[in-house]
Parts: C-alpha cells; sequence; structure tokens
C-alpha cells in the first residue's frame, strides 16, 4: 500500500489548513445560524470564500468544475475542512451534497448533470436524499421500504413519508428512494418545489452543523417524469451502496477533523491549567488520556487511508468501509468525550468549541447504519467467508 501524497495534494491539504484556520474558524462564531445549522446566508458566503481560493467542491470531476480528488486526496483534504464544523459546508463536501454529488457523477445522465449537479457543484444549489422513513419503513433495516412508486402514462407517481432528511428545508432537488410494485426500489430525481412535496416540520436534534437541519418529508401523489429516474429502475438498492460505501468514510473523514481540533483544544488546557501543584498534563489520569485520544486519532487515520486506498484501486469496500465507519465513528467520539472530561467544566459549556463538537458528533454512531448494524453484517460476511473456506 502507497500512502505517499503527490507534492500537488500536500499543497492543496496545507492550503486547506491555512484557509480553515484564516478565514472558516473566525466565522463560527456567526449570528447568521439557527439550531439547525449556517442559514442559507452564512452557507453563500462561505461557499463563496471557498470558491474565491480555489477550494470548493473539490471532489467532483475536473468535467463538472471539481477537482476530480483520488480516495486518499479526499483523505488529507476532509479532515483538515473537518477541523472546523464550518468547513465542510464551506468546501461544499458536506453530507448529503458530498454523497449525493458522487452518486450523480455515477448514475446520471449528461441532462440530469447539467441540471441538477453542475450547479451543485458551483455551490449555488442544494440537495438532499430521502431513504429513512417512520415505522414500519425503512431505518437500519433499508428493505422495509414502504414509499411507493407507481406507474402512471410516462410518469411516475410517489406516496410515502420521509424523515430525517439532512438538509431538506431549503433543498433545490432530492434524491427520493421508492419501492416499485415488483417489490424493488428504485431512486428518483424531483426539484423541491414541484406539486406533492411538504416538508412537515424540522426534528430538533442534537446536532447544530447541516444547514437545513433535519426534515420531516410527505409526498402526495408526487409527479415525477421517467426522464427523472437516476440510474435504471430497480436498481435502486444498488446505487444505495454506490453512494454509501464512499460517504460513510468522507463521514469519517471530516469527523477526524474535528476529533483533531478538540483533542488540540484539550491538549492547549491541561498544558496551562494547574491542580494539586502541576499543570494537569502532568498528572498521570490525564496523561492517559492524551495518549489514548492520538492512537485513537491515529487509529481512525489509518482505517480510512487504507479503504481510501482501496477505493482508488477500484474495490467496493463494503466491508471495509463498515469497518472504517464502525472504529472510526466510536474512536473518534471517544476522542471527544475524553477532551469534554480534561475541559473540566468548560468541556459542557459554550466556552469552548468542544462541547459543540460533542452534541455535533454524537449522531454519527447513528446515520449511515447504526454500530451495531454494520457489526452484524460484517459476523455475517465473515461467517460466510469461513463457511467457504472449511467446506
Ligand atoms: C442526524 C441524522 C441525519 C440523518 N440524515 C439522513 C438523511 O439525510 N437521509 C436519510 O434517508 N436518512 C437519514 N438519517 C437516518 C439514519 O440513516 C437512520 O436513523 C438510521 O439508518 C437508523 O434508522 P432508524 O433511526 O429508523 O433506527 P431503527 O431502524 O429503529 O434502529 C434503532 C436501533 O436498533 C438497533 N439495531 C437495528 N438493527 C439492528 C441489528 N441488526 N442488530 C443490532 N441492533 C440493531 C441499532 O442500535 C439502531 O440504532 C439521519 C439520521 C440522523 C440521526
Amino acid at each position: 500500500m502507497d500512502f505517499s501524497l503527490s507534492p500537488e495534494i500536500i499543497a492543496l491539504r496545507d492550503k486547506t489548513r491555512e484557509f480553515i484556520a484564516d478565514q472558516i474558524i473566525p466565522l463560527e462564531n456567526d449570528e447568521r445560524k439557527s439550531h439547525h445549522g449556517p442559514s442559507e446566508e452564512l452557507r453563500r458566503e462561505l461557499v463563496g470564500r471557498a470558491r474565491a481560493v480555489g477550494l470548493l467542491t473539490p471532489h467532483a470531476s475536473k468535467e463538472m468544475g471539481g477537482l476530480g480528488l483520488s480516495h486518499i486526496a479526499k483523505a488529507a483534504v476532509f479532515e483538515e475542512a473537518g477541523y472546523s464544523w464550518l468547513g465542510p459546508t464551506a468546501l461544499n463536501i458536506h453530507a448529503p451534497d458530498e454523497g449525493n454529488i458522487h452518486l450523480m457523477e455515477e448514475v446520471a445522465t449528461v441532462e440530469q448533470k447539467e441540471r441538477w449537479l453542475r450547479p451543485q457543484v458551483a455551490g449555488e444549489t442544494r440537495s438532499c436524499f430521502a431513504m429513512t422513513e417512520p415505522s414500519p419503513g425503512a431505518g437500519a433495516d433499508p428493505s422495509m421500504l414502504a414509499t411507493t412508486a407507481v406507474r402512471d402514462g410516462d410518469d411516475y407517481l410517489i406516496n410515502g413519508v420521509k424523515w430525517f432528511i439532512t438538509g431538506a428545508d431549503g433543498a433545490d432537488y432530492i434524491i427520493i428512494m421508492a419501492r416499485m410494485e415488483d417489490g424493488s426500489a428504485t431512486m428518483f430525481l424531483s426539484d423541491m418545489d414541484r406539486p406533492g412535496i411538504t416538508l412537515e416540520r424540522n426534528m430538533d436534534a442534537m446536532d447544530a452543523c447541516f444547514t437545513g437541519g433535519h426534515g420531516v418529508l410527505r409526498f402526495e401523489n408526487l409527479r415525477v417524469p421517467a426522464s427523472d429516474v437516476l440510474g435504471e429502475i430497480g436498481k435502486g438498492f444498488r446505487y444505495a451502496q454506490v453512494r454509501l460505501a464512499p460517504a460513510r468514510l468522507t463521514h469519517c473523514m471530516r469527523w477526524l477533523g474535528q476529533a483533531r481540533r478538540a483533542h488540540d483544544i484539550a491538549l492547549n488546557y491541561v498544558s496551562r491549567r494547574h491542580a494539586f501543584g502541576k499543570p494537569l498534563a502532568e498528572h498521570e489520569g490525564v496523561g492517559f488520556m492524551l495518549a489514548d485520544n492520538d492512537i485513537d486519532l491515529q487509529t481512525s487515520r489509518l482505517h480510512i487511508w487504507h479503504t481510501a486506498w482501496l477505493l482508488d484501486q477500484g474495490e467496493k469496500c463494503n466491508y471495509e468501509s463498515s469497518r472504517a465507519k464502525v472504529a472510526c465513528s466510536e474512536a473518534e467520539w471517544r476522542v471527544v468525550d475524553r477532551c469534554v472530561q480534561m475541559l473540566g467544566g468548560q468541556g459542557v459549556t459554550a466556552e469552548s468549541p468542544v462541547m459543540r463538537i460533542f452534541t455535533d458528533m454524537r449522531a454519527f454512531r447513528v446515520y449511515d447504519g447504526p454500530s451495531e448494524v454494520h457489526r452484524w453484517s460484517m459476523a455475517r460476511k465473515l461467517v460466510h467467508a469461513a463457511g467457504k473456506t472449511s467446506s
């Protein structure tokens, strides 16, 4: 495995680090935000700053207006962007847009790309991805998909309810997973202002880093022309994997940046703050937390880089991306939790950015597959492989 970076990628990583420090972190206390995330006005300013320095949507293909980064290059750049919770929004690499851009690049037609993808890569529009539904619909188990799509002449009529849809409020277009009459699943594209789509409400959530928050959407006889089917009819679950394997990994990259930031803040604090006659860092109990943080940060980085390298070799990496997602979401969470502890009272107040990182990060162990589901799926694959070997 070769993790070496080209001089261009090293320069891009360093440029991102500098950009986040000089232009994005100073905006973290900007008032243009709600408890659901940065406002559209703030998002536009952040995106404008990234555009001005040539860092906007770096993962998109050069043809669409991006920099065409490899997965390894993304690992280097996204960790730096993640150092500020506003960084991924600025670079246009936050969920769900980052994953949707990847999926659209892979599956959309030329016309669909021109209509929806190109303005999105330019940072002018936003999208959302609608899979999850209230019980008894799709959740941890996507096969329980209950939203239906029924053919009606040249169109499809979509009916159902989706929730937790990140960025729905203010999104320009949506990718909807729906069940066909034969039980298979299909992805549909739609502008958000079509009749038949209602944003019922935004959910109050622990995190506050996604523009548009997390919405509940109702589809009532939403009419989608056959030309707006994304990819082929019946291949929705396969495309979900095309989107999810790399999208899980980019979450790991961005949250690694946030965990590193929390660690840097805590390290600075315990090096200066004294208790019982010496700096906190010189007490063994605190020093062990610092060492454990470093181990967890580096373990996360190695999982990310290993899986990114495999993706760059053209491997599908469903198993490896599950493993990386569990390892990173839990290790990065442990880092931030230790940082809260090391900061004492400040760790649980907005006096320090660490509280914010803590509340923003918790959901990472649930979305894009809860840890338990990834472990369960990995175990099935391990048992299956062992059966093959022994027979
Ligand atoms: C902040 C946030 C943003 C999200 N954004 C989006 C989005 O943009 N679009 C979208 O479609 N969805 C989104 N989701 C939904 C997310 O993907 C689901 O919450 C997740 O898949 C779990 O589904 P559920 O909430 O219905 O949990 P359930 O399916 O009810 O599962 C609840 C819990 O049961 C346990 N469990 C389930 N299956 C197993 C098993 N086999 N073995 C052991 N334990 C198990 C797990 O602990 C799981 O957390 C988002 C969620 C959050 C929290």
